[in-house]
């Protein structure tokens, strides 16, 4: 908790600041308040088209009782965010990481170079193994020899083995290894790293198909997850990524990064409600620890407490 109240400290700081100041000296909720609203909005990375249902919802609430002050502002936003992601909240939280029919359970990770997709995976690596599972980490992100050590890097740190091949090598061929090799040793949980490059649409789907046809042939209903990892910093960028995976290939989790250090952390709002993926993790910082399951009431707490 202490971690979300300051991972979000920065989004809060910008949102509730600029809210003070668009309602300074008002004493009712007009036009003009309600415009700075969504100017604040989308500049928070909630989304054109979530702020155009926050507003239009505050409007009408607006319309019926005549709020008044700031206060009454706050409380009308925070109820209005709590309702748009109780709307995507059946599959959210932690994902169960339980076998499946006796095999280990297969997480395809996603996303592109630089959101945090290895350090996501380290430390879900970490926690897992610190609850007592056995967890192996396929390291099939084979175009960049980087990725691949640093992988390793968080694979020593978290005490779990990780299966890799030179680079350059076929990424289905590592997935493939590394879902044998997790059979084998009766693991429990297998993250499958994936390379991320958005290079064009056809490629990608290509390429994020080609391992899911191959996982299957060792698991046949892996993978059971296909997270995508998102920098939570990068506002418009993750929701063109969002929508460009999501045309890829199945997307069924999300985990969104780098939350602290931005006041942009709106996007977590904004980009459930218009893709209708659960968002499972957050990051609030670099830290092992520091990856945490979205809770969707502790989330508002942070931001509205
Ligand atoms: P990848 O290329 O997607 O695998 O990205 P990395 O996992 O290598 O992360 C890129 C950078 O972002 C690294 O410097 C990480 O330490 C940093 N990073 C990842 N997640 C978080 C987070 O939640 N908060 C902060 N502050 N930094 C993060």
């Amino acid at each position: 908790k202490a971690d979300l109240d300051k991972g979000l400290e920065k989004t809060k700081e910008g949102v509730f600041s600029k809210l003070a100041r668009a309602v300074a000296g008002k004493s009712k909720v007009d036009e003009e308040v309600l415009d700075n609203l969504e100017e604040i909005l989308i500049s928070s990375d909630v989304g054109v088209d979530t702020t155009v249902r926050i507003i239009e919802r505050i409007e009408q609430r607006v319309a019926a009782d005549k709020y008044m002050n700031t206060a009454e502002l706050n409380a009308i936003l925070r109820e209005e965010i709590t309702a748009m992601l109780e709307e995507n909240r059946d599959a959210e939280g932690a994902l169960s990481f339980e076998k499946r029919n006796g095999q280990p359970f297969v997480v395809m990770v996603v996303g592109v170079n630089g959101v945090g997709k290895t350090t996501t995976i380290g430390k879900l690596a970490a926690q897992l193994k610190k609850a007592g599972k056995k967890v192996y980490i396929g390291a099939a992100d084979t175009f960049r020899a980087a990725a691949i050590d640093q992988l390793g890097v968080w694979a020593e740190r978290a005490g779990v083995p990780m299966i890799r091949q030179e680079m350059g090598s076929d990424p289905a061929s590592v997935a493939f290894d590394t879902l044998r090799s997790a059979v084998a040793n009766d693991a429990d949980v297998v993250l499958i790293d994936t390379a991320g490059r958005l290079h064009n649409k056809i490629g990608l789907m290509n390429e994020l198909t080609k391992i899911r046809n191959v996982m299957a042939k060792v698991i046949p209903d892996a993978p059971h997850d296909v997270m995508l990892v998102l920098d939570g910093s990068t506002g418009q960028n993750a929701f063109e990524q969002a929508k460009q995976f999501t045309q890829a290939t199945q997307v069924t989790s999300l985990a969104i990064t780098k939350l602290d250090g931005t006041a942009k952390g709106g996007v977590v709002i904004g980009i459930s409600d218009q893709f209708k993926i659960p968002v499972r993790y957050i990051g609030v910082g670099e830290g092992i620890d520091q990856l945490q399951v979205f809770d969707r009431k502790e989330f508002v707490d942070s931001l509205f407490g």
